[in-house]
């Protein structure tokens, strides 16, 4: 199964991009404007939209990636997430006035273009090569983390997330885990600015770190602009030393 990351960080320009993941050629995890770089016959292909959560960094690309499969007539979308995320995505978004209603057009098979489907924590479904399960997570609007299970290894994704107990202890009993993609938005040096966001920085996560199983690959992602080295450097001296530790960058593919 592979993973590759459409989008790592928490803000757009100098060709960055915010949160998404394609696992295989029919899955997404979050849809944040990432996607859009992908040819059309791929993004007809996507047939599954898991959301971490309802905020606009993690979903802006999904009305204009369910008019494509409208305009083509594609298979449509189902989305996946946290009862509260779908309610803001047709409250907030597929409401006939920011964009048309797609839970309520279909293509010519009669399949609607939008679909939910909700799912709670410790929930899991199956993907094509794996398992994908709902993870906790602490954030200012309800919020997911996944973790996606392959054949061989595991990758834990934190969503975007204050310092999660769940999320680090759920994950360290997990035997396959080799690759854990944490949100650490900002620095040490804004840690109350962090905290009232519902982010972590490097100093917050260090206390679950030694949890983990010995040889993880660390991705640190949706870093704030202008701080990378800095919480590169946080992280870095914030490990117990056993962890692999690398900036998530776009187009990393990670097979699990
Ligand atoms: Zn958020
Ligand atoms: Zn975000």
């Amino acid at each position: 199964m592979r993973v590759k990351a459409l989008g790592t960080f928490s803000h757009h320009g100098l060709m960055a991009r915010t949160t998404s993941f394609q696992i295989d050629d029919t899955t997404l995890i979050d849809c944040g404007p990432g996607v859009e770089d992908l040819p059309t016959a791929e993004l007809l292909r996507i047939e599954r939209v898991f959301l971490t959560h309802s905020h606009i960094d993690h979903c802006q690309f999904l009305p204009l990636l369910a008019d494509i499969h409208a305009s083509h007539d594609g298979n449509g979308l189902t989305v996946i997430g946290l009862q509260e995320t779908l309610d803001a995505m047709t409250t907030h978004m597929f409401n006939n006035i920011l964009w048309p209603d797609y839970t309520r057009i279909t293509n010519s098979r009669g399949t609607p273009l939008i679909a939910t489907h909700a799912i709670d924590v410790g929930d899991s479904l199956p993907l094509m090569d794996g398992i994908i399960t709902a993870l906790p997570c602490e954030h200012t609007v309800p919020a997911l983390g996944w973790l996606v299970e392959g054949p061989w290894r595991a990758l834990a994704f934190s969503g975007d997330s204050s310092p999660c107990a769940g999320f680090w202890h759920w994950i360290s009993n997990v035997p396959s885990l080799s690759d854990v993609v944490c949100e650490l938005n900002y620095p040490d040096t804004l840690r109350g600015f962090a905290e009232k966001a519902g982010h972590q920085t490097p100093s917050g996560i260090a206390p679950f770190l030694p949890l983990l199983p010995p040889n993880v690959q660390l991705w640190v992602s949706h870093m704030e602009r202008g701080h990378e080295n800095e919480i590169l450097n946080d992280i870095s001296a914030n490990s117990p030393g056993m962890l692999q530790i690398d900036i998530l960058q776009p187009d990393t593919v990670i097979d699990l």
